[in-house]
Order: C-alpha cells, then sequence, then structure tokens
C-alpha cells in the first residue's frame, strides 16, 4: 500500500501522522528543512538552549495533553502574573487566585483602576462558567466593552496578549483571547527542560524510525505525486499539505485566496551572570515606548537553558527589525529597566521571523481540515495560531481522511 504522504514535520504533520500511525495507516513525512517541529525548534549553543522565537507551552492545551507525555517533558512553569515596567520600574500584577498572598500588593500596583482588577475577575468567572458567547470582535473592542478603562488595555493587555498575538494593536479575533484567556486560567505557562523543540521530539519518537525524510523539501505537486527539489517523484494513497499558509499558497494555487498575511517577530538572547531579577515571571514594557515589548529571564524558569552561572535573557520586539545596530539599541533600552548593569549584557543571538503566526482577525474560520483539489490541508492556520491549534488541525485531518477511506 502507498503511505499517506504528510507535507512538513511541523506539529500539524507530526498530531496527523501519529493519529493515522495509531490507525494502521502508513505514512510518510517529507520535510524540508533539517530538523522537526517547524516552529518549534530549539538550538543548543554553548551551553544555552535558545527556542527560535519566545514561546511557552500552556499545560492546559487539552488536545496536546492528550499526545504529550507532560510529566516526560519535565515543565517548568511560570509565575502567573506579570511584572509591569512603567518607565521607572516594575510593578508585579499577579493571579490573584493562584497568588492570594500577592492580592493587596497587585491592587496597590499602578495598572489599571481598582474596578479594573474586579473586572478580572469578572472575566475569569465568564470565560470558566458562562455557556453564552460574546461576539466575535477583536480583542481591543472586547475588553472595551468589558469595561477594562484605557489605562489598563495600554498598560497590560497591549503588552501581555501583544506578546502572544504578535501584534499589540489587539485586532486578534476576540475568540482567540478568550482562549488563551481560559488556558492561562487553568493552568500554567511553562518551558519544557529540553528546550521547547522537545515537544515535536516526543510526537516523533511515537512514530516508526524512519518515518521522516528531513531535508527534503517538495517543490511541486499533481495529483497524488509529489516532486522533490532533486527531481525525484513519489506518489502517494493521500496527500496532507501540513506546511506553514504561506508555503501551502505556493504549493497549491487554489489555497492562494484563503492564505492569511503574517504577523512577525525578532527575538533577541542576551545573557549576563546576574540575573536583573530573580523571579521566574514574564516582564511586560507598559509604557507604550520602546522597541521591547517582554521580556523573560528563561534560565529563572528553567536552569538547564544556561550553563551554570549564567543567566538567558528572551527579549521580543514586535514584526520584522533587520537593523544592524537592534542588540545594541535593545541593551540601551534595557538599562532604562535594570540601570547600567545592562550595559554588558552580551548578545548571543537574534532571530528574525517574517512567518510567526497567521493572521486571526475576526470572522477567521477555523476548518480544522480542508480539502482542496484532492489533497488535504492541516496547520494551525485552520484552527488557532498555536501549538494547540497544530495538534487539533493534525487531529482533525487524520479523523477527516479516515473517514473517507
Ligand atoms: C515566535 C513564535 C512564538 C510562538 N509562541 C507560541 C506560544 O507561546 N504558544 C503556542 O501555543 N504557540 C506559539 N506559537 C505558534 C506555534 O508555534 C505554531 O502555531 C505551530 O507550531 C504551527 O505548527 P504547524 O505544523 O501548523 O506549522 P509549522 O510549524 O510552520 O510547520 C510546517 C512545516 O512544513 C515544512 N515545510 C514548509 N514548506 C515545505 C516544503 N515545500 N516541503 C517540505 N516541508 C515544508 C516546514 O519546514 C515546517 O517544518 C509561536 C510561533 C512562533 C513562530
Amino acid at each position: 500500500m502507498q503511505p499517506v504522504l504528510i507535507i512538513g514535520a511541523g506539529l500539524s504533520g507530526l498530531s496527523c501522522a501519529l493519529y493515522l500511525h495509531k490507525k494502521g495507516i502508513p505514512v510518510q513525512i517529507l520535510e524540508a528543512s533539517d530538523g522537526i517541529g517547524g516552529r518549534v525548534r530549539t538550538d543548543e549553543l554553548d551551553g544555552f538552549l535558545l527556542d527560535r522565537g519566545f514561546q511557552v507551552y500552556l499545560d492546559a492545551y487539552p488536545e496536546a495533553g492528550k499526545l504529550l507525555d507532560l510529566p516526560a517533558l519535565d515543565l517548568k512553569p511560570f509565575e502567573p502574573g506579570a511584572l509591569i515596567f512603567d518607565g521607572e520600574k516594575l510593578h508585579p500584577v499577579m493571579d490573584v487566585f493562584r497568588r492570594p498572598a500577592s492580592v493587596l500588593r497587585s491592587a496597590l500596583a499602578p495598572i489599571g483602576t481598582l474596578a479594573d482588577k474586579l473586572r478580572v475577575a469578572l472575566l475569569r468567572f465568564k470565560i470558566l462558567h458562562s455557556t453564552s458567547k460574546s461576539p466575535d470582535q477583536t480583542t481591543e473592542s472586547f475588553l472595551k466593552n468589558f469595561g477594562f478603562s484605557p489605562r489598563i488595555i495600554d498598560t497590560f493587555f497591549r503588552s501581555f496578549y501583544g506578546g502572544i498575538f504578535l501584534e499589540n494593536d489587539l485586532r486578534t479575533s476576540s475568540r482567540m483571547f478568550e482562549f488563551t484567556f481560559r488556558m492561562f486560567t487553568q493552568g500554567s505557562a511553562t518551558l519544557p527542560a529540553a528546550g521547547m523543540q522537545g515537544i515535536p521530539q516526543q510526537l516523533v519518537d511515537q512514530l516508526p524510525a524512519d518515518t521522516i525524510r528531513l531535508n527534503s523539501p517538495v517543490t511541486s505537486i499533481h495529483g497524488k505525486q509529489v516532486t522533490l527539489n532533486t527531481g525525484e517523484t513519489l506518489t502517494a494513497s493521500h496527500l496532507i499539505l501540513a506546511t506553514d499558509a504561506h508555503q501551502t499558497a505556493k504549493l497549491l494555487p487554489a489555497f492562494q485566496a484563503q492564505s492569511p498575511t503574517w504577523r512577525a517577530v525578532t527575538s533577541l538572547y542576551f545573557t549576563t551572570e546576574k540575573a536583573p531579577f530573580p523571579d521566574p515571571i514574564i516582564a511586560l514594557n507598559g509604557t507604550g515606548k520602546g522597541l521591547i515589548n517582554n521580556i523573560a529571564i528563561l534560565s529563572n524558569v528553567a536552569p538547564s537553558y544556561a550553563p551554570t552561572g549564567q543567566a538567558l535573557l528572551s527579549v521580543s520586539v514586535l514584526g520584522l527589525h533587520q537593523n544592524e545596530n537592534l542588540a545594541a539599541l535593545v541593551i540601551a533600552e534595557l538599562q532604562t529597566w535594570f540601570g547600567p548593569a545592562a550595559k554588558n549584557y552580551r548578545h548571543l543571538r537574534t532571530d528574525h521571523i517574517r512567518h510567526a503566526l497567521p493572521e486571526q482577525k475576526p470572522g477567521h474560520k477555523s476548518p480544522g481540515s480542508l480539502k482542496l483539489n484532492n489533497t488535504w490541508i492541516c496547520g494551525d492556520h485552520n484552527t488557532t495560531a498555536s501549538i494547540e491549534g497544530a495538534i487539533i488541525s493534525g487531529k482533525q485531518t487524520a479523523e477527516s481522511l479516515l473517514a473517507s477511506l
């Protein structure tokens, strides 16, 4: 029997392969790059674990949790909350339901009004318990309609969700906001001890050894035949495109009309001997000015991310910044956050990630799986742009294909 050919060894392709394999269907994955994981990859550099862009795994993701062995991932949690930089100092704003001792400090922090803080509790209740759905709208209008003040939207929501949506106009669909808010409420943001690539690696480990061919970019598809860059052609029983939406549109012109626009991010890593703060918590730029959106000291969360005696800082700048002086500009900005010591931070690497997340505006359709010209299409663009979304899309594509047999 010809195998099902899956193009792309990102999380959607791997999840699809695993569900088909569990049903006894032979699968072969063709991957263009030199490794598995797609957008979820980690490189080791001089003892540091550098994820390709700041990412976290939310341990409440229900479908991902079914495929992964979470204890074996040795997930290290972030503190629930954030430190917010107001131009002078960092103010802690904690999830008071999980850190009740912080209620006073959080209530007194000059981030939004007291009414805003009560509204967060109301929103939490509504998202966890209400069955009625709010209309799909931008996240910004959802927050305004919920009664949040412009101050808390500007100082907290723009940078916190800016770091997740990779845009801080908050134009992303409120469905995505509600989904991530629920995940943060029900669990923790975490880092696997071995780096984010530990997640796709666990899926690969559950597949037969010869399932994946790396360094095998597909250049064209014709019916159930694919051609690789070497000219080699392969024939599939069924063909699944699990590439990112940008590549999907290139390989399958019929998809072009649905190809989304992209959000980009520039991610910088620095190291220093003394971490500027000791806590495993994200720090957000609440000033609305400057390049930096968010900072995490990854070695405070997962010590395995850095050699002993070194701290690893991850700084996210929204959008693509190709400026050669970017690291110097970020270091100058870090000095306003952490004082003159930041001048000596050592720059390790900058990642420019053009195709980071597909735009998901209000009205975004989430078909899970899609079939065009006899080719199945899966990927995060079909669901929510997230690890969970990619895994769900892989699962739903496998289920649709199995149902069609
Ligand atoms: C910087 C950044 C931060 C993020 N933060 C988070 C986060 O904190 N939490 C979260 O849940 N999600 C996060 N995400 C989103 C999440 O990583 C993605 O939604 C998910 O990994 C997408 O998986 P995918 O399989 O749909 O696509 P991809 O991971 O893009 O996989 C597609 C694969 O197809 C391969 N490919 C492409 N073209 C070809 C070809 N012609 N032939 C063969 N192979 C090809 C690619 O090399 C790639 O391996 C983040 C993403 C980025 C980039």
